[in-house]
């Protein structure tokens, strides 16, 4: 369903990813207009530790909740460019492409990769992004997990691909309880990264952690 949507949206007039209503970008004048009431007042920030630390645009409710689910669930990848854009804006950073940094993105598994048909993470981070990261293993499934099992089950999923630069950023689509940032972010580490920043679009509150059920995020 996700590919034949995907294909649509190459056919179909633009509409919101949050609401459906009609636009030319990634959401519509209404529900853009709910964005600043949903924007996380300290930029999400939190030392995930390690020299790792976590940046989030957005509480994961609303608007935003609806239109990460329609990027990663619901095959409206053409929304994924616009909301990294919202990122990027709402975070005060250089996208990619001007950062005088190198951007990286969280890997998804093979297994997720297929299913949705694009990167999400990488769509998100936007042109310029390089490679730095790579699955070594699939790591258990996220959304089958209390709390305790997600902190432990991203360690060692990640490995850098070669040395690592001193400062980098990672993107990533929504935080949860940070271990998948932290374990991205420590392979970064483990390769000669200094610092590590991960930003990602949303960060789940907590209650939201407990009834995601199978909506949940990564992680
Ligand atoms: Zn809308």
């Amino acid at each position: 369903m996700g590919l034949a949507r995907a294909v649509l949206d190459l056919l179909l007039p633009p509409t919101c990813a949050a609401c459906d209503a009609a636009t030319a970008g990634g959401l519509c004048a209404g529900c853009a207009e709910a964005l600043p009431d949903l924007a996380l007042p300290d930029h999400g920030f939190a030392d995930l530790g390690d020299g790792v630390t976590a940046a989030g645009a957005y509480a994961y409710d609303g608007v935003v909740r609806e239109a990460v689910l329609a990027v990663k669930l619901r095959g409206r990848h053409g929304a994924a460019g616009p909301l990294g854009r919202l990122l990027w804006f709402e975070l005060g950073l250089p996208p990619p492409a001007r950062a005088p940094w190198p951007v990286t993105w969280v890997p998804s598994t093979r297994a997720t990769r297929r299913r949705r048909g694009v990167e999400v993470p990488r769509r998100l981070a936007g042109p310029g992004a390089v490679a730095l990261l790579e699955r070594v293993r699939a790591g258990p499934d996220q959304t089958s997990l209390d709390a305790v099992g997600r902190r432990a089950g991203p360690r060692g999923a990640f490995a850098a691909r070669g040395q690592a630069p001193r400062r980098v950023v990672v993107v990533d689509d929504v935080r949860t309880t940070g271990a998948t940032a932290h374990a991205a972010g420590l392979a970064l580490r483990e390769a000669g990264a200094e610092r590590v920043l991960v930003v990602t679009l949303a960060v789940a509150p907590a209650p939201a952690r407990a009834a995601a059920g199978l909506s949940a995020p990564s992680s």
